[in-house]
């Protein structure tokens, strides 16, 4: 077949076996060349996401003949069955949406979804909602020890409006995944960022931002916390700490109890936020509350 035919496009939605695609003749219903079924479930082969070619048929329908490589992924790894699903591909950013009050901060949740950010490699922005019920000092002696280790903080009030096109701008041109407790403000904020935007984690689909962009939208983003990650390798999934486990005395150094333990002193000397390394404390024991 000549490539020049196949007609670019971007995966907005996932249905029954139908795809939903994005392109420049405006949005086209899809399906999956037959070939791709032979040994996989459709399901596993396209998400939201992917970028595909399209070969349009004389009908006004649309078949899916290629699948372009994926720069990243987000998968929920089933426990047990190690097998893997693909909930939304090629993000570039995930944004967890926390508030400073009402309801309090959960820290320790966060950083099992910084872990999950990193293993994914994907870029993690953090969002501090509802600046309105704190003083903004408070708010950022208790978010501050994120930005010291490298991720960006938005300090946000969608009530007031506040940190809201600061959002927008970081939004814009890019596949962004939202996750955090319900009651943070998710709902508020996009709303916020572009009226009318509410995620309804009801259906696989993109939404796409006005400027330029797009936000998942999945119920698996829920899940988003739960995948299992290897006691072993979760320091790896600690910005601050992967830099010293080379220096632990033991190569296979849990940072548990060992004697010369380069992540332990670096707690010690108050260079590791003590709330850090017992969230990777936690998450070692297989704490997933
Ligand atoms: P979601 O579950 O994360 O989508 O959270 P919602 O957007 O539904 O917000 C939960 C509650 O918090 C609602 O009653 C909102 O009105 C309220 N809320 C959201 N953002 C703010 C904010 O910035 N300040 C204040 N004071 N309340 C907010
Ligand atoms: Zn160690």
């Amino acid at each position: 077949m000549d490539q020049d035919e196949l007609l670019p496009g971007l995966v907005l939605r996932a249905r029954g076996g139908f795809y939903e695609i994005e392109t420049s003749h405006g949005l086209i219903t899809a399906s999956l060349r037959g070939r791709f079924k032979q040994n996989r479930s459709s399901g596993e082969l396209v998400a939201v996401g992917d970028r595909v070619k399209l070969q349009r048929l004389p009908d006004g329908g649309a078949v899916i003949e290629q699948i372009e490589e994926r720069t990243r992924t987000l998968s929920r790894r089933s426990p047990g069955r190690g097998q893997e699903q693909v909930i939304v591909a090629n993000p570039d950013q995930a944004v967890f949406v926390l508030s400073c009050a009402d309801p309090e901060p959960n820290f320790r949740m966060l950083d099992r979804l910084l872990v999950v950010a990193e293993r994914e490699a994907l870029p993690a922005l953090i969002c501090a909602n509802k600046l309105d019920l704190v003083e903004p000092r408070s708010a950022k002696a208790a978010f501050g020890v994120y930005q010291q280790i490298g991720y960006p903080v938005l300090y946000t009030s969608a009530l007031k409006g506040k940190g809201v096109s600061e959002l927008r701008q970081r939004l814009r041109g890019k596949l962004s995944v939202f996750a955090g407790p319900s009651g943070a403000g998710k709902s508020s904020l996009l709303n916020r960022v572009q009226p009318g935007m509410a995620l309804r984690t009801a259906v696989r689909e993109l939404l796409p931002l006005k400027g330029g962009g797009y936000l998942a939208d999945t119920p698996g983003l829920k899940a988003f916390a739960l995948w299992d990650i290897e006691p072993d390798e979760l320091d790896g999934y600690f910005r601050e700490m992967a830099p010293l486990v080379r220096q632990c005395d033991f190569s296979d150094c849990t940072h548990t109890h060992e004697p010369g333990c380069a992540v332990r002193a670096a707690v010690e000397r108050g260079e590791i936020d003590p709330e850090r390394y017992d969230s990777y404390l936690r998450m070692r024991a297989g704490d997933t509350d």
